[in-house]
């Protein structure tokens, strides 16, 4: 080895660059809340989202008390209508058709907060929210429009992953990005978005599962690395490529043995993976900000597809 590259070799790698959900978030509701302000002086009423909770999962109703949070902090009027956790499908599918059709008032943005209780077809609900209301971008018909490459409600943590990527200038187009988790809410979408074409697109894009044999071997070809699997710290430093960009979409509530307190932690071993990576995302303060604002923005697209004022599909 040369002097200079046994120095290199030896050089400690600058720390990846933090991107940081959070202020990302305080950014858009900044710009989401003077759009808001234009819909109301054209609408006299404001967007309004209604969101069914079902049960005391206490995850659950803290979600949903953030997104009430942010809905009231850019200017968009929401309402929780709360469920027993004894409910069956059949009422729980009626209740978001009477919700559809404005018994509890305005709703142009209609979410159900998952999970919901083992008794009840998570499916049948989903598909029974209409889809011009479909805030979280669930129902097969918006799911079909994004495959298709005309997005009109893509969902909330894909378009946040993708959001967060292109505001931190992290190049796409020609890259490899790996995704960890092929769910319907993150990975298939956000594969779907990094593949097509356009801004935040244009990869080359593999997904990784439970049944995927050498994950690690995949994941450090990725130039771009989405961990959404729901496993602590599955992700770790001899799984990325150095320079890479690691999004870390996991909430995982541990117990920390140190102190015997829960703590949040992401699917990614943050501290070691930050050592290599070029940039990485924390838990908490990365996407889970994001998916809230990118909530925000649908129900406001919802609102002004149903004015007239925007176009869906
Ligand atoms: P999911 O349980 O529906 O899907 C998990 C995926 O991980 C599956 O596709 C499964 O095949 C894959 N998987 C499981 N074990 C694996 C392993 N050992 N190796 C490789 N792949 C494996 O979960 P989800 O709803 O997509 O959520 C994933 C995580 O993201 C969870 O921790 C969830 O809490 C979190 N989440 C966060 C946000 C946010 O706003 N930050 C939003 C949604 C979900």
């Amino acid at each position: 080895m040369t002097q200079g590259a046994e120095a290199a070799a030896e050089a400690p790698h600058p720390q990846a660059a933090i991107l940081d959900g959070k202020a990302l978030a305080s950014r858009i509701e900044a710009s989401l809340t003077a759009e808001v302000e234009t819909f109301v002086d054209v609408c006299k009423r404001r967007p309004r989202l209604v969101v069914v909770l079902v049960g005391d999962v206490a995850a659950s109703a803290s979600y949903v008390k953030s997104k009430q949070q942010a809905a009231a902090r850019v200017g968009i009027d929401s309402e929780v209508v709360r469920v027993d956790d004894s409910v069956v499908t059949a009422e729980l599918v009626d209740l978001i058709r009477r919700i559809a059709a404005e018994e509890h008032g305005p709703a142009d943005g209609i979410l159900v907060q998952l999970p919901l209780p083992d008794q009840v077809d998570e499916r049948a609900v989903l598909d029974a929210v209409p889809p011009d209301q479909d805030v979280d971008g669930f129902h097969p018909e918006n799911a079909g429009l994004l495959s298709q490459g005309r997005p009109r409600f893509v969902p909330c943590t894909a378009a946040g992953v993708q959001r967060m990527l292109i505001d931190a200038g992290v190049e796409t187009a020609g890259k490899h990005a790996v995704i960890v988790g092929r769910s319907d809410i993150v990975g298939k979408p956000l594969a779907l978005l990094l593949a097509s074409r356009g801004t935040g697109g244009d990869a080359t894009v593999t997904i990784c599962h439970s049944r995927s044999a050498g994950l690690a071997e995949i994941t450090r070809t990725a130039d771009i690395l989405v961990a959404a699997v729901g496993r602590p710290e599955l992700i770790t430093a001899d799984m990325v490529k150095p320079g890479a960009a690691v999004v870390d979409v996991g909430i995982n509530r541990v117990v920390d043995p140190a102190t015997g307190k829960g703590r949040l932690v992401g699917d990614v071993d943050f501290a070691a993976v930050r050592a290599i990576a070029g940039w990485i995302s924390p838990v908490p303060g990365g996407v889970g900000p994001l998916t809230v604002a990118m909530l925000l923005a649908n129900t406001l697209l919802a609102a002004e597809i149903r004015i007239g004022h925007r176009r869906g599909g």
